[in-house]
């Protein structure tokens, strides 16, 4: 298995997803390594006191539960989503 796919499939799922949503995913151990990589959203959310911040989310490579491994990157896919609905409104 190639270093950048992860072991786990719906990891895998998940992490296609960050991608489609234009996420950088910057692979570190690879593999089974406990921190496989990060997971980086191409937005700059502008944090109430000028500065500019980004979602960054650790993908583990040896979850105990790959679907909740996926459902943690869903939700920061989500909340970076709606952080771009609020800011984009103002
Ligand atoms: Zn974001």
């Amino acid at each position: 298995m190639a270093r950048d796919t992860h072991p786990k499939k719906e990891v895998r799922r998940a992490i296609k997803e960050l991608r489609a949503a234009g996420w950088a995913i910057d692979v570190a151990g690879g593999g089974h390594t406990h921190r496989w990589g990060t997971a980086i959203c191409p937005h700059q959310h502008p944090d109430g006191s000028g500065e500019a911040t980004r979602c960054v989310r650790v993908i583990y490579g040896t979850p105990r539960n790959q679907y909740d491994e996926a459902d943690r990157l869903r939700r920061a896919l989500r909340k970076c989503q709606q952080m771009r609905t609020r800011f984009e409104k103002e």
